[in-house]
């Protein structure tokens, strides 16, 4: 384990923690369909041109920093070479040439590395000091400070380029590792190989004249070495000194003293000169094993340069801007834009919204609106353009101002995870209870649907709570963007002073509806969903008996509506009093009589009797 040459601490804190729920609900780098990258954060982002730089890149994007001065650094870099367009081209095409040469070290190091993989870290060497005059007049301290530490790894370049042959085999018994002139002693043994083969090529013209056999050919193979082949017909030329070795249908095969003795030294020296590189071969590779400090500290170097040109080219080309990053509350982002959905998409143009979010004001925004009005996009791209700040790149936003976030939390959508025994409502409610216990002021909540997996009045009673507790509870007021199709927790913005209602703009027209895009303050009153069933094409004859079923449900919800744990104005108080009657344990209640009884000492038909006051009084109460 030589290449492992420390151990590095990882500080918790100095990274923000992205749950795997998140991870997995944010598409950062694996795709919720396939598992693939296609349609994640890294795939939008990843312009990089080396392995290398794929993974760190990869890095940034799981662990986001928390250190106001070290994102600061990287954003300082990003914006370097966004401006320098020169730059950048010239330092990502020299990028090209670099082979993950992060790997060839640790397998120098296990002794498994081969001549071709060598071969590949010269090249990637050849390129370092051209990298290295791209960093010298660097601007900022993270670039600037690379160049410091720049190491062009000279002598390790010119001994790879002087030892190694240009098109080594894959193995490395057979020889054709090592270049002409590297070393005195393979190159004396390769000599006498080749005149080995010219005295070879010689015996056989010399015994072809000898014999007046003009067919007569030396060959080669693995059982006798070298042997001199006559045909069946010149049987009769063949001379006495000719010692026979094999007899075959229509020939027959001879080996000589003479042939022996050259080929002792043909073979003998090819032998001799395989082992030798072989060992020549093994030497380099200790050389390579003695620099793995360095070539390390080159690899983190290069595979960082790469995420900021990759940054800073993705910047460039997608309009993305720089963000303010602060240790304040507010959360203010002007016309943001979801990445992958803007990347990807093929038909409508991308429309960008706003966000306001602040403790003191806005805390708690509540997404109200149709299925397919956008609430989703809009939850994830607020929370995609806080993480792209924190991991030190630029923000598909026109400006962002990023107050540091010690966590994102979300909560997006039904899945089951039914193979390990959880059902869908069961995942949503741990993922809720995560939340709930571990969010605090400074950290960034996307809920997008709270109880969908149950009963709606269920459902509602606890997305309901949940809203209020991150209001009221302290040291949990953390900033939320709360999507829900309840159109009925619009009211909670009346009863608590930082939710604020926001929903998409649709228009409705003949019975159909447009999506606009478009955020804008207030709830929506209604979820519209006969409207996007329509559009998806449920059969017309079952839309229209809906929208019937809907009526009936409608007209009978508004006569006994009974749960509104805080309808305003009017309908508010008297509900409020139903309700305390029916579950207050105050005397005169009905739960305050049951918790008065003392069962032990009733008789049977006292017991009847009092059931059946109980019954009357709970008719009454319903019916008023
Ligand atoms: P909801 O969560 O309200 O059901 P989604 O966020 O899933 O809606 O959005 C539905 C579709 O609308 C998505 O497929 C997305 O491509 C598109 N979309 C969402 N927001 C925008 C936008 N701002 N501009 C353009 N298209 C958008």
């Amino acid at each position: 384990l030589s290449h492992i040459n420390r151990l590095v601490y990882r500080h918790t804190g100095r990274f923000m923690l992205l749950d795997l729920a998140t991870q997995r609900h944010l598409e950062l780098v694996s795709s919720a369909i396939d598992g693939s990258s296609r349609g994640t954060l890294l795939s939008v982002l990843d312009l990089t041109r080396t392995a290398m730089g794929g993974r760190k890149l990869r890095h940034w994007i799981l662990f986001p920093l928390l250190d106001l001065s070290e994102v600061g650094a990287r954003h300082e870099a990003v914006e370097e070479l966004v401006e320098d367009f020169p730059r950048r081209r010239e330092i990502r095409s020299h990028l090209e040439a670099i082979h993950d040469f992060e790997r060839i070290v640790s397998r120098a190091n296990l002794g498994t590395v081969n001549a071709r993989e060598l071969l590949a870290l010269r090249n990637s060497l050849k390129v370092f000091p051209e990298l290295h005059r791209f960093l010298i007049p660097a601007r900022f301290p993270l670039l600037k400070g690379m160049g410091g530490r720049w190491d062009d790894c000279t002598d390790l370049h010119g001994l790879l380029s002087t030892a190694l042959a240009e098109d080594p085999p894959l193995t490395l018994r057979e020889g054709g590792l090592i270049r002409e002139g590297y070393h005195a002693e393979l190159d004396e043994l390769r000599h006498i190989r080749q005149e080995g083969r010219g005295w070879i090529a010689r015996i056989e013209a010399n015994e072809r004249t000898r014999t007046g056999i003009s067919s007569l050919k030396v060959r080669h193979n693995k059982v006798f070495g070298y042997y001199i082949e006559v045909t069946n017909k010149y049987r009769d030329a063949v001379p006495a000194d000719y010692i026979r070795k094999q007899t075959l249908v229509g020939a027959e095969r001879f080996i000589t003293p003479e042939l022996k003795e050259y080929e002792a030294k043909v073979l003998g020296a090819e032998d001799r000169a395989r082992t030798l590189e072989y060992e020549i071969f093994q030497e380099i590779r200790l050389h390579v094993s003695a620099c793995t400090r360095r070539l390390q500290e080159m690899g983190g170097m290069i595979a960082e340069l790469d995420v900021l040109a990759s940054l800073a080219e993705v910047a460039h080309s997608r309009h993305y801007t720089r963000p303010t990053m602060t240790h304040g509350d507010a959360l203010e982002i002007r016309q943001g834009r979801h990445p992958v959905v803007e990347a990807e998409g093929t038909d409508a143009q991308f429309i960008p919204n706003d966000t306001f979010l602040d403790p003191k004001s806005q805390q708690i925004v509540l997404l109200t609106g149709p299925n397919m009005a956008g609430k989703s996009t809009y939850l994830r791209q607020v929370a995609l353009i806080t993480l792209m700040a924190h991991m030190g790149g630029f923000v598909p936003a026109e400006e962002a101002t990023i107050p540091l976030v010690d966590r994102i939390f979300t909560r997006v959508g039904a899945q089951d995870y039914l193979i390990k025994g959880q059902s869908t409502f069961m995942v949503e409610m741990s993922e809720a209870a995560n939340i709930l216990h571990n969010a605090t002021p400074k950290s960034l909540v996307i809920l997008d649907e709270i109880g969908r997996g149950t009963s709606t009045y269920d459902g509602l009673s606890i997305a309901w709570a949940m809203v209020e507790y991150l209001h009221n509870e302290e040291g949990k007021q953390a900033k939320t963007l709360f999507a829900t199709h309840y159109h009925e927790l619009t009211e909670l913005s009346s009863l608590f002073s930082r939710v604020q209602n926001f929903t998409f703009a649709v228009r409705e027209w003949k019975d159909q509806i447009v999506f606009l895009r478009r955020l804008i303050p207030g709830g929506a009153d209604r979820s519209y969903g006969i409207q996007v069933a329509r559009l998806a094409g449920i059969p017309l004859p079952v839309i229209a008996r809906a929208k019937e079923v809907l009526a009936g449900l409608e007209a009978a919800d508004g006569k006994k509506r009974r749960l509104s744990p805080g309808r305003s104005k009017g309908g508010k108080e008297r509900e409020d009093v139903e309700q305390l009657s029916l579950f207050s344990s105050a005397p005169g209640s009905l739960f305050g009589e049951i918790l008065s009884l003392d069962v032990d000492r009733l008789t049977p038909v006292e017991a009847l009797n009092i059931l059946s006051q109980l019954k009357a009084k709970a008719q009454e109460l319903r019916g008023s």
